[in-house]
């Protein structure tokens, strides 16, 4: 029999995702020699761009970008790698009495925009712009930082404690009201303090629920809606692009500057063991069986998926695995993507003109948005549900053929637990769901489909191994955010087993293209904090 292979490396990634690429690539710029595993045969996880059709590349997952941390593109120098940001232009919301609500990069048009709607609203929307940049000003550096364990007497998590501290107390005294309010409140319940319009609040409230099993009425949420605008594109907050070439760009970038710093990537290469001995990390056994030694495996994928099957659970502590086990996935998205033969004519604006560019929000009214998720919350997908329509080939022609088009449509409420039947049976209803409801409002659209994607939450944790399919690796809900996350007491990207680091979207600061877990978790270990 022939032995199995051996090699040394100073570090083993496993997962291929941004968070492992950008956690590779500042470990082999220090120096250290670096492996990652990626289980399929395309590198990126749920940053990721694929020709599903022949000449149409679909982002299939992640598809517009912002929270990617601008210190990330410097350092590793990602446009010179090929990372090209196209900003994306606004956002269309039509409305079932043929109206529709218009928000543009352009400021002037936009306050016109909603002064169309509410006076009150036109005045309320820049105060309110500006409390959340002072919110988003206020969060941005603890993003970066490893957070502190609240219950540890060590100077360094009392120093980062006090840090937290001052700099709330630094706040305006209206700026730490609505910090504390963003912090309980809901969505909605926090826009009602600012506006008065329904579809402006259903679609601002939008960006609360993303990757969360709540609705735009539940409590949390309206931190969910400063994490989506803490993103910034050159400098400025809330602004969200499209990686020229689809998604997939961005991982391919990192992992460009990964292999400069002397990274090797080897796809098709799942990890099936993390080997300890001694409670200190040994090696990774890939599913055919090879060993390879390191000391240190880095984790980029969840908490069930490492601790649960690349690890035998009696390894860890039962207090350890209890957290892991409380550990919230519950996703509650999905993802449609087509290729079309021309472009969607909406009843309320038609032509083909500037509103299809930026974002198109299907999210007409705050009850709307409600009961999708009311649905949802009794084990069925929204029969109407909140969808967010991006045209990408409008900006970046690369990703479709001449004339034709990709759409790709994120899709809430689609619960992991259905109450009937199985994912398997209902996918195909669940596409033509959201085919039925573009329909209502661009009554062209239908005939425009020459390929439909349909990718459910069961196809999330198959394909892309994301645990019950949630698109953040957990929830990001306030219980498990910050030093909550994954696991209590477990927040500073170590675990209970030497050499064993996490750092992916499970880790703070949680998920969306940001690359932050994976460097925050490296410069811990270059630093000897972690
Ligand atoms: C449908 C959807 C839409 C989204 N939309 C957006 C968006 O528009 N903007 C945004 O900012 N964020 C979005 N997100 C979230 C964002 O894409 C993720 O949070 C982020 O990409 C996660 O990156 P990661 O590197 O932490 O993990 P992942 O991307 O989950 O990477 C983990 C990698 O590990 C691999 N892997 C799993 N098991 C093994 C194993 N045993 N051995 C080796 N490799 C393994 C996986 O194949 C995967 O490549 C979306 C996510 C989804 C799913």
């Amino acid at each position: 029999m022939i032995p199995p292979v051996m090699a040394r490396y100073d570090a083993v990634i496993v997962g291929g995702g941004h968070n492992g690429l950008v956690h590779a690539a500042y470990l082999a710029r220090a120096g250290r020699k670096v492996l990652v595993l990626e289980r399929r045969h395309v590198l990126g996880g749920a940053a990721v761009t694929e020709e599903v059709v022949p000449g149409f590349k679909f982002s299939v997952c992640s598809y517009v970008v912002s929270l990617l941390r601008p210190e990330i593109i410097r350092e590793l120098d990602l446009p010179r790698h090929g990372l090209e940001i196209l900003p994306l232009d606004g956002t269309f919301t039509p409305m079932p009495n043929g109206d529709y609500l218009w928000r543009m990069n352009d400021h002037a048009r936009t306050r016109r925009e909603i002064a169309r709607h509410s006076r009150l609203d036109a005045e309320a929307y820049d105060e309110y712009a500006l409390a959340m940049v002072e919110m988003a000003r206020f969060v941005k550096p603890i993003l970066d930082m490893t957070p502190p364990d609240p219950w540890s007497l060590s100077p360094r998590a009392l120093g980062r404690l006090a840090f937290l501290g001052r700099r709330f107390r630094g706040l305006a005294d209206e700026d730490r009201y609505n910090q504390v309010q963003l912090m309980t409140m809901s969505a909605v319940d926090f826009l009602d303090q600012w506006f008065e319009t329904d579809v402006l609040k259903a679609t601002m409230s939008a960006s609360g629920i993303i990757g969360t099993f709540l609705g735009v009425r539940s409590p949390g949420t309206a931190y969910v809606l400063l994490h989506h605008y803490m993103g910034e594109i050159d400098g400025a907050f809330r602004s969200w692009g499209l990686a020229r070439g689809g998604t997939g760009a961005i991982s391919n970038a990192i992992a460009a500057a990964a292999r400069e710093a002397g990274v090797e990537i080897r796809t098709e290469s799942p990890v099936a063991k993390i080997l300890v001995r001694d409670n200190q990390v040994r090696g990774v056994v890939s599913s055919n069986g090879d060993e390879i030694e390191t000391g240190y495996v880095a984790s980029s994928v969840d908490p069930r998926l490492t601790f649960c099957r690349l690890l035998d659970e009696d390894l860890l502590p039962d207090s350890f695995m209890e957290g892991v086990g409380r550990y919230k996935f519950r996703g509650s998205s999905g993802k449609v993507n087509f290729a079309l033969d021309g472009l969607p004519d909406f009843t309320c604006l038609p032509g083909t003109g500037h509103h299809l560019r930026g974002a198109i929000s299907i999210s007409p009214g705050v009850d709307y948005m409600e009961r999708a998720y009311d649905e949802a919350k009794y084990g069925r997908f929204s029969s109407r549900p909140y969808i967010d329509i991006v045209i990408p080939s409008l900006t970046d022609p690369s990703v479709a053929p001449p004339g034709k088009h990709v759409m790709s449509c994120f899709v809430q409420y689609a619960p992991y637990h259905l109450a009937d039947g199985s994912w398997d049976e209902q996918k195909e209803r669940f596409g033509d769901t959201v085919v039925d409801t573009i329909a209502e409002h661009a009554p062209n659209f239908r005939n425009l489909i020459l390929h439909r994607q349909v990718v459910t939450p069961l196809d999330l944790e198959r394909t892309w191994g994301l645990s019950e399919g949630n698109i953040f690796q957990g929830e990001l809900s306030l219980e498990q955010l910050f030093f909550l996350r994954p696991v209590p007491g477990w927040a500073s990207y170590t675990t209970p087993i030497r050499g064993l680091v996490m750092c992916g979207s499970a880790t703070h600061p949680g998920g969306g293209i940001m690359g932050a877990p994976g460097r925050n978790a490296a410069l811990a270990v270059l630093k000897g904090t972690a």
